[in-house]
């Protein structure tokens, strides 16, 4: 594709032949949710080429002396207009991508920031070392090889077994991992200054919540959750910026019914079939990609739950 730009310079119009940039052309949209914390806000969807994989959210926090990232999108550029989102606001320099889990809508855009340290949960490592290709073959067919060129194997250089805290220059980051929930590498991000708590996929909103993990531990993960003294919170997929902790009641509501709902399945002697086609069914017209997650989510539950 290419295009004509009209440029009058001293009065002459310079007719400029150029190939379409590339979608990396532009910096983010950011919103500041609070003061110096920016959010990127993913469509709620699953990869595809229209939205070029901009399914989950990520943002930055600006300290006095340095910049701290939270995710960095589903591909290379993603990360690079991430990057530039950051330039554009800020003269400091990025010195920590803190990864709030493996999933590759949040990962992949780490490409950009090969000269940034990677933070991470304790288990993540070992969790992308085995999924790691799978989750760049799928985006591969999701998106086209051109979005998935330059993938780099994604680094943990900080593992963090349950808290880490890092100091931007007058503004603590409380970094802190959690037991198996919506994956097995969960990791929130609270920022004490404004009482922002990026939940990462710990917290859904809109979006049906994917169970990737274990369904009773999420459920008690949020029990913890609860306490974070926070005002706002950033979930990983849904709006920029709820608000904490009550964001968190339609996410309870839905494991509960979920869990609820196989036991009964399990205790009348139904199969996995049955458990698909009932649990949750009341659930369907809150949330979006209820058809694409609930099957999975029951699915999982039900093996989770098997020999209870
Ligand atoms: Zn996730």
């Amino acid at each position: 594709m290419t295009a004509i730009f009209g440029l009058k310079v001293g009065g002459t119009m310079l007719w400029l032949l150029a190939a379409a940039l590339p979608a990396s052309a532009e910096p983010l949209p950011m919103t500041e949710v609070a003061p110096g914390v920016f959010v990127h806000q993913g469509v709620i969807a699953e990869p595809a080429p229209d939205n070029h994989g901009d399914t989950a959210n990520m943002g930055f926090i600006v300290g006095d002396s340095v910049v701290a990232v939270i995710d960095t999108g589903g591909t290379p550029d993603l990360g690079r207009r991430l990057r530039d989102a950051i330039t554009a606001r800020t003269d400091r320099k990025p010195v920590i991508v803190i990864n709030t889990h493996m999933h590759p809508d949040h990962i992949f855009g780490n490409a950009a920031f090969a000269d940034v340290p990677v933070a991470g949960h304790a288990n993540l490592r070992d969790a992308l070392a085995a999924r790691q290709e799978v989750y760049r073959q799928r985006l591969t067919e999701e998106l086209g090889a051109e979005a998935a060129a330059g993938i780099a194997p994604v680094r943990v250089d900080r593992p963090v077994g349950e808290e880490l805290r890092v100091d931007l220059g007058n503004r603590i980051l409380v970094l802190t991992a959690y037991p198996t929930a919506h994956t097995n590498n969960d990791l929130t991000v609270f920022d004490r200054k404004t009482g922002t708590l990026f939940a990462g996929d710990l917290l859904f909103v809109d979006h049906l919540p994917a169970v990737d993990g274990n369904a009773l531990g999420w459920l008690r993960v949020i029990d913890r959750l609860e306490r974070v003294p926070a005002v706002r919170a950033v979930p990983g997929h849904g709006p920029a910026s709820v608000a904490w902790p009550g964001a968190l009641d339609a996410e309870r509501r839905y494991l509960t019914t979920l869990v609820e709902g196989v036991r009964r399945v399990l205790k009348a002697g139904g199969g996995i079939q049955d458990a698909v086609a009932q649990v949750a069914e009341d659930e369907r017209g809150r949330w979006l990609l209820f058809d694409a997650y609930n099957p999975r989510n029951v699915t999982a539950t039900f093996a989770e739950l098997e020999w209870e």
